[in-house]
């Protein structure tokens, strides 16, 4: 398949103009002025009016609970899993699926499957050894071998600290959990990222902050999630990101509502803070939680309801930081494109750029709404209208 994107405002993130996208296969040819494509009628070239639109990579949700996560109200507030449609709806071409709370019910085995059968489907998945726990629960007998021997696998977590639902790891064991990920990241040139769940306690990031200070692991290791949860935990994140290390601010649909029971910071106006900071805007990226469980705990630690993230909240994030705080699209956008490739060293995606995966989508310039998605060369997603569903989707479109 050919296709070609004609007259888009292309951000690779980066501003590069108004230009043409070439797409051959799975992958971008060329990016430029005017491009044709002439196989002498052997091959259908299908073309897409990008004028009015502006052009981004497809998005990088690199924390999501594609399996669904455990519900900590009980069996029956278990959380479903992610259909197709609810990433490419949502400009989702590349997920990094993680497992939560609840690492018996839940495990690597299913996570693993799960992740093939969206490959299969269409998008780029990827995966996280682990869950909340320590000793982390692997696939094989070993976190090392997990991230080494099994593609799919690119580093460990979501590992919780500072969290009642947390196993309440040692310094020890959190720092051995790192060196692992590190050198067998290394050894298998993956990132052997160590995504580390935060939680509200005041201890944030201590025990991250400890493992830079009085070991060789440089803050790169990390990926700390959830660092817009109150305004405290935040404050600190941004200390962290000023020293180098990077920080994943979750996004949230029902902020309004978030923002009146909890001191949440609202992910645009953290992204501003980091920014009048001087703070490098490679250092932040957004994802979602998509289908895991946001439960609602009284001061005592008691159950008190529960919701579930939706990954919509990727685009709407950056929508906000560009309509209510002014920062560029090409700035906004690095967080769910370059800066989560970067981190999480997946060297062709990310960009829109010759040799890269043609993930690609289109928005509306005016609203920032989504048009058109695709994923891996395959339009999934037309005129805001979904064209490819899941095995088991019913074939209804929600916008
Ligand atoms: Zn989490």
């Amino acid at each position: 398949m050919v296709t070609i994107i004609r007259n888009a405002k292309v951000y690779q993130p980066e501003y590069a103009g108004v230009k043409d996208i070439l797409i051959l296969g799975d992958r971008i040819a060329a990016v430029g002025e005017d491009l044709r494509a002439d196989f002498g009628g052997c091959l259908e070239v299908q073309e897409i009016d990008g004028s009015g639109m502006a052009a981004v990579p497809g998005f990088i949700d690199s924390h999501e609970h594609i399996l669904g996560g455990g519900g900590e109200g009980g069996f029956h507030t278990r959380t479903p899993e992610a259909a197709l449609g609810d990433l490419i709806r949502n400009g989702i071409t590349t997920v990094v699926g993680c497992i939560g709370t609840d690492g018996v019910g839940r495990d690597m085995t299913a996570l693993l499957a799960k992740a093939h059968a969206l490959e299969n489907e269409g998008v780029t998945t990827y995966t996280y050894t682990g869950s909340y726990q320590v000793p982390v629960r692997t696939l094989t007998d070993s976190l090392m071998k997990d991230i080494m021997m099994l593609d799919k696998v690119i580093g460990v977590g979501e590992v919780a600290i500072s969290d009642h639902r947390s196993s309440q790891p040692t310094f020890e064991e959190f720092a051995r959990i790192a060196a692992d990920a590190r050198v067998a990241g290394m050894l298998s040139g993956k990132a052997g990222i160590v995504n580390v769940h935060l939680g509200d306690s005041e201890r944030r990031l201590d025990l991250i902050r400890r493992v830079v200070r009085e070991t060789e692991i440089p803050a790169s290791q990390f990926l700390p999630t959830h660092v817009n949860r109150n305004a405290a935990l935040f404050e600190e994140c941004l200390d962290f990101a000023a020293e180098g290390g990077t920080i994943d601010f979750t996004g949230n649909e029902d902020i309004d509502y978030w923002e009146t029971i909890c001191d949440e910071v609202r992910v645009c106006r953290g992204i501003r803070m980091l920014l009048d900071r001087g703070i490098s805007s490679d250092r932040f990226t957004i994802s979602s939680d998509g289908q895991g469980s946001l439960p609602v705990f009284n001061e005592k630690g008691e159950f008190q309801g529960i919701g579930i993230g939706k990954a919509s909240c990727l685009l709407k994030e950056v929508r906000e930081c560009v309509q209510k705080e002014g920062i560029p699209l090409e700035t906004a956008v690095k967080g769910i494109t370059s800066n989560p490739a970067a981190i999480l060293k997946l060297d062709r995606k990310g960009r829109i750029k010759e040799g890269f995966d043609a993930d690609i989508c289109l928005l509306k310039e005016d609203t920032l709404g989504l048009d058109t998605v695709i994923a891996k060369g395959q339009v999934m997603v037309r005129d805001g209208e979904q064209k490819v569903f899941g095995t088991f989707e019913e074939h209804i479109n929600h916008n």
